[in-house]
């Protein structure tokens, strides 16, 4: 079956870090036909694109009525908080490449991940992780910057450097200095047991990333299938740009299934 934007899909976006393709053609297509206002791309995919398939891409952006609304910077194999100097440059270069080329396709904001500590009791790099997430996500900014793009921090999950709440409201409105934007996890929040009365009043929100999980564990479920108190938390993201980041799915189907019944809940409470 196919859906229009009448429905009321245009709110929520298809990510393609839940489908994990290379180039977001095919999350565009799919999300397209489906009727979803937009989508989030994958930045690990970018980094393994030839110029050629990168022109493709460019074409196909331009040529599609929906659009881009982010990129989500790459995570596999970096850490721009490695206390490992080599590995944090190594890092920054290829989150810089993905956020390049994903401006070259139209995307105007950056999410980016704070990242890990990658110590242990017996070697504790906390310290030295903090400080180099902290720079990256500065250096990271001003390249924003340069490339007309918002920088969006993810509130990330239990390891992530500032996931806890008033951690990241030091790290997202104090610290830094700098205009940042805010990308709020509400799965990852979930599971650091954030105070969901905050959420609404909180400023400069960009995105929010929509999964469900039995509020330990990080699982990406369908919403409605864990046990986020989704008509507590709903009405509090009026108006605010959803992005679905499911992963337990079968097939596509779950994805517009999970938009029209949280648009449905949307419309109700709103
Ligand atoms: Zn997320």
């Amino acid at each position: 079956m196919r859906y229009s934007q009448e429905n009321g899909l245009g709110q929520f976006a298809l990510p393609a870090s839940s489908l994990a393709d290379n180039s977001g053609v095919k999350t565009l297509t799919v999300a397209r036909n489906f009727g979803f206002g937009g989508v989030e791309l994958w930045g690990d995919g970018l980094l393994f694109l030839s110029e050629g398939e990168i022109q493709q891409a460019i074409e196909v952006f331009r040529a599609n009525p929906i659009s881009l609304i982010s990129v989500h910077l790459p995570v596999m194999d970096t850490n721009i908080a490695s206390a490992n100097r080599d590995i944090r440059r190594a890092s920054l270069e290829s989150t810089i490449k993905a956020m390049t080329i994903a401006r070259r396709y139209g995307a105007k904001i950056a999410v980016l991940h704070t990242e890990v500590s990658r110590g242990n009791k017996v070697a504790s790099f906390e310290d030295i992780s903090r400080k180099a997430s902290l720079d990256s996500i500065y250096r990271l900014w001003q390249i924003a910057e340069k490339l007309g793009m918002e920088l969006a921090v993810e509130n990330g999950g239990r390891r992530d450097l500032f996931s806890r709440q008033d951690e990241y409201l030091w790290l997202t409105e104090n610290v830094l200095d700098i205009p940042i934007k805010k990308c709020i996890d509400v799965g990852h929040a979930a599971v650091r047991g954030w105070d969901w009365s905050a959420i609404s009043s909180l400023k400069d929100v960009v995105c929010v990333h929509v999964h469900d999980n039995d509020l330990k564990h990080d699982r990406h479920m369908i919403p409605g299938y864990g046990a986020i108190p989704w008509n507590t938390l709903l009405p509090l993201l009026q108006n605010k740009p959803l992005v679905l980041e499911i992963r337990e799915y079968k097939t596509l189907e779950d994805f517009l299934d999970a938009a029209l019944w949280l648009n449905e809940k949307l419309m109700r409470e709103g």
